[in-house]
């Protein structure tokens, strides 16, 4: 069996071990006789997997008591139109300040809900970077102001927490949550899709502090109600239980590596590894300003395009697979998610040179 380096955007490369333990565990769950894909998610083994990840997630993320964390179905496009739901009162604005694709479907799911207000953009530019804070048009009466903290597609992070005064901060953590240390105290509500940094694809995280939560609209479904969510332990209906179940796994192994100050680390080698290439030739480049790079989604392009395919073949050839940029901006794009090894990304290195000096 090999495995190749997998650059996939999402879902994502996950840790070899963790693939290893689902594999052994699958048929017999510790011991229950029966898999835990077909234990109920009100029985005893299921409700310790569950209690346990949110405590290891709490304790790795460092979340305040006074926030809430749910597990839920229906991925981060499903968050991004119940935050209108459960948080904006009829007629009141939010704010939605643009850095990437992310951000605009963010702001397309909630039209239907809310006076959604763009209070920045950098699309005009192509988003190659964060409007600078002082140029936001924030509204002062906006139940929340929306941001995508990284843009997987156009690779333009977030690197600072903006301050927005007295309206709460929501952000999108899909592609980068669990992959540094973060201050949730800063924001009103996080959330994020697990199949990037933490497990398969079927559930996603929302942070939310308390105090924000029990005021959905009367038209919002039981199911995505967050305070109902929040009241019945993410179980008010049946939760994705084998993804949680992984992501517990994947919450255990990034303790063994040293919590998050090690992943990120970790994650700022690897991308330095890569944009440190990138400044030193002019045959491939990077789009995006250099103060929002992304650590986790790094999109590069060859000024001459018609290599892209044989670009693509060699990297296949030689056991990197993925590498391939989104349909909508082209090129290529290595996403280097915790568990993608520092090795992957020499690898990535060393053949980015070879083809320079064999195609250049
Ligand atoms: N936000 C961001 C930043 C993403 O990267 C993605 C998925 N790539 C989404 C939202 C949408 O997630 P999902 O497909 O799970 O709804």
């Amino acid at each position: 069996m090999t495995r190749a380096y997998n650059f996939s955007a999402g879902p994502a490369t996950l840790p070899e071990s963790v693939l290893r333990q689902a594999c052994d565990e699958m048929l017999d769950f510790r011991g229950a006789g029966a898999s835990i894909v077909e234990l109920s998610h009100r029985g005893a083994e299921f409700m310790e997997v569950a209690a346990e990840a949110e405590v290891d997630l709490r304790a790795l993320m460092s979340i305040p008591d006074d926030y809430a964390v749910l597990f839920l179905s229906g991925g981060a496009t499903t968050q991004q139109a119940l935050i209108a739901l459960n948080f904006a009162q009829p007629g009141q604005p939010a704010d939605y300040v643009l850095t990437g694709h992310w951000g605009k479907t963010a702001l397309k799911q909630v039209k239907p809900y809310v006076a959604a207000n763009v209070a920045a953009s950098s699309e005009a530019g192509g988003f190659r970077g964060i409007p600078p804070r002082a140029e936001w048009r924030l509204s002062p009466d906006a139940a929340y102001v929306h941001i995508t903290a990284n843009e997987t597609i156009h690779g333009v992070e977030f690197r600072d927490i903006p301050e927005t005064g007295d309206v709460p901060l929501f952000a999108d953590f899909s592609s980068s949550i669990a992959s540094e240390p973060l201050d949730i105290a800063r924001y009103g509500l996080i959330y994020g899709g697990a199949q990037k940094n933490v497990g398969p694809a079927g559930v996603t995280m929302v942070v939310v502090r308390d105090d924000l939560i029990g005021q959905a609209l009367p038209i919002t479904p039981s199911a995505f109600d967050y305070k109902i969510q929040a009241d019945n332990d993410s179980m008010f209906n049946t939760p994705p239980t084998y993804t949680i179940y992984i992501a517990g796994l994947v919450f255990n192994w990034i303790k063994a590596q040293g919590g998050l100050k090690a992943m990120e680390a970790h994650n700022r080698k690897k991308a330095a590894v890569l944009y440190d290439h990138l400044e030193t030739t002019s045959f491939f480049y990077n789009p995006v300003a250099r103060d929002d790079r992304s650590l986790m989604n790094v999109p590069f392009k060859l000024r001459d395009e018609s290599l892209d395919e044989a670009f693509l073949k060699g990297a296949q050839a030689r056991g990197m697979v993925q590498l391939k940029g989104h349909r909508s901006v082209g090129g290529m794009r290595a996403s280097i998610y915790n568990a993608m090894p520092i090795e992957g990304v020499v690898a990535l290195v060393e053949y980015m040179k070879e083809f320079e000096v064999s195609h250049g």
